[in-house]
């Protein structure tokens, strides 16, 4: 019970759509969504295969709390092999469309192949079938693909992801977007889409979801939200949402800035939480006109923002003077003092087009910043930017970006490249702030060892969400800890992300929380010490999907700059990434050899041989 039991198995070389039992026997050892859909695609795909080849294998999976009322209970992930790392990638959204998916009677889709054609897929509960989208949708935005969907199957109440532009023209961090503003968003899961033909998934569902338990579940959902509910972290999210990080951030030091240059920004109030809710002057509004919350969530940290319509980005169409997703802390980074600039409207401004055309905002920030330091530096010149003044700092070159970037026209195509191609193709590979070939998120590791190693280690390259290091950090937390604390951390985000619900709900609960929900909801005697040790069960699949695909130690690395270059701000002024004082202790914590190689010992104790 929770699990439906059922996957949809979609062939694209057949042209099929096929109803599958789930195996039981790895629901029992991976829960669902991220564990689950590791395990099918370790098991159905050769890890070798090329990220854009028709032997990809794409999965989209959601937990047996995903549809319940368990609170944040609508998430889903992408799984499959990123097109920007070459790694197993688990990209998870929020938004109403992973909801919709259980509610249409289904734990997975497992898509196979590549089409011939354009295609999309329409799941009306338990029909499900590929259909033409080159008539009427390829070509089209994520915006304007949702709409003419809506239009043609006569029901504004379908939800559906898609990829855009980016996503057609293999943009390495093309995302999927859902519900117009809510994407799973990091490592190109939107590029294996995109190079399998296969355009959107528009579901409906009008069915339940059963629990095994259903007091015993309204219980233990009732309980998950007494803790949570009052607490001041809900209240500090859902009032401000996850930008007003970026105040932390600036104060302790490890907001990065110029392309980590720098880790303080001069202009960070600009662009930060109270910048969002000021009053404008030109037009007497606010960026924030309201929050807004994921299926099931009683928290509602999503921002929904409305752009100057003064401002000159919204000449670009009258389209982006309407409300639409805003800002969260880590688009806000990435757009704003990682590329240098001080304009929050431009800034908003490309993070809508982030999400029209499918792109990553952190990757395409981080990108630019890239490029702009190339161009500062003589490594590219108008020449090879098509008369673009890429400075640091110009919101003008920001909006012009994003525009070329998400439609993969003239430098928009390099800046499809990601940071790692794209400097390696201007032979300054040392520019590229990426760990495994994916961009930074908003943390430099120079003040936040803990993230460091977090990010160095992370399956699926520099990551944010695969461990949770922050208390740590941001309390000044001894070295000789770090390693047990993202070693325990990224075990328990697994699990957490295995259930179908997010993670933040996890400064309040503990996984004591989690698992009576589970417990629940699937039966099995779910408990705490369960779920740790089902996440390290999934970190080291991961682990051996990375080594069979070619990774090795080498890769838990991070670039020179963080390595060699002592800060000149902040907590951390003087200091550099201390890895190689964690990573030895890491492996050993892990039960994994020199080499970064899980032990057969370890193997055997995870039930993974
Ligand atoms: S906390 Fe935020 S991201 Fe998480 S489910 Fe709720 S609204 Fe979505």
């Amino acid at each position: 019970m929770a699990w439906h039991e059922k996957i949809l198995r979609v062939d694209l070389i057949k042209g099929t759509c096929t109803a599958e039992a789930m195996n039981m026997d790895w629901a029992e050892q991976y829960l669902g969504a991220r564990g689950l859909a590791s395990k099918y695609l370790a098991e159905e795909m050769d890890p070798g295969a090329d990220a854009l080849s028709p032997g990809n294998v794409l999965i989209f999976a959601t937990g047996p709390l995903t549809g319940t009322t368990a609170a944040t209970g609508g998430r889903y992930v992408v799984v499959t092999k990123g097109a920007l790392t070459g790694a197993i990638a688990c990209s998870n959204s929020g938004g109403q469309w992973g909801g919709e998916l259980r509610l249409a009677g289904w734990d997975m889709v497992v898509i196979t192949g590549k089409s011939e054609k354009p295609v999309y897929l329409h799941i009306d509960d338990d029909n499900a079938e590929l259909r033409d989208a080159d008539d009427f949708i390829w070509g089209k935005s994520v915006w304007d693909t949702e709409a003419a969907l809506k239009e043609r199957h006569g029901d504004q109440r379908m939800r559906i992801a898609s990829i855009g532009r980016a996503g057609e023209t293999l943009n390495r961090y093309a995302c999927v977007v859902n519900d117009l503003d809510r994407a799973a968003g990091r490592s190109g899961v939107g590029a294996v889409m995109g190079a399998k033909n296969l355009k959107s998934i528009a579901v409906r569902g009008t069915k339940g979801v059963a629990v095994r338990d259903p007091a015993g579940f309204e219980a233990a959902v009732r309980a998950a939200r007494a803790k949570l509910d009052p607490s001041p972290d809900r209240a500090g999210l859902a009032k401000t949402g996850t930008i007003s990080m970026l105040d932390i951030t600036q104060a302790f030091g490890s907001l990065p800035t110029r392309n980590n240059r720098d880790v303080q920004f001069e202009d960070a109030d600009k662009v930060g939480a109270a910048a969002m809710s000021a009053t404008r002057r030109t037009d007497g509004s606010k960026n924030l006109i309201n929050g807004k919350a994921c299926f099931s969530c009683t928290i509602g940290c999503g921002r929904v923002s409305k752009l100057d319509p003064t401002h000159f980005s919204a000449k670009s169409g009258e389209r982006y003077k309407n409300a639409s997703g805003g800002l969260e802390y880590e688009s806000a980074y990435a757009l704003a003092p990682m590329v240098g600039v001080d304009d929050i409207e431009a800034a908003t401004f490309a993070n809508q087009v982030c999400n029209e055309e499918g792109m990553d905002p952190i990757s395409f920030g981080a990108t630019l910043s890239a490029a702009m330091e190339l161009y500062e530096t003589g490594a590219i010149s108008d020449k090879e930017t098509d008369g673009l003044k890429l400075h640091f700092g110009s919101a003008e070159a920001l909006v012009e970006s994003v525009k070329l970037a998400g439609l993969g026209k003239g430098f928009g195509a390099d800046l499809g490249l990601g940071a790692k191609r794209l400097c390696e193709k201007y032979s300054q590979p040392d520019f590229a702030m990426v760990v495994k070939g994916q961009e930074f998120p908003g943390y430099d590791g120079r003040s936040m060892q803990g993230m460091a190693l977090a990010y160095a280690t992370s399956n699926r390259g520099a990551c944010h969400l695969k461990a949770d290091p922050y208390g740590d950090d941001f309390g000044g937390g001894p070295l000789e800890g770090k390693a047990k604390i993202v070693y325990e951390s990224q075990n328990a985000v697994a699990a957490v992300d295995s259930a179908g619900i997010c993670l933040f709900p996890m400064s309040v609960w503990d996984l004591n929380d989690v698992a009576a929900q589970v417990d629940a909801a699937c039966g099995g005697s779910w408990s705490a010490e369960r779920m740790a040790e089902m996440g390290e069960r999934i970190w080291n699949l991961e682990r051996l999907f990375n080594l069979a695909a070619g990774l090795t130690s080498k890769d838990d690395t991070l670039p020179k700059r963080i390595l060699t270059e002592k800060l000149k701000s902040g907590t951390g002024k003087g200091k550099v990434a201390e890895l190689g004082k964690m990573l030895p202790a890491y492996y050993e914590l892990r039960g994994w050899d020199n080499e970064g190689v899980p032990t057969t010992q370890t193997l055997q104790r995870l039930s993974l041989t």
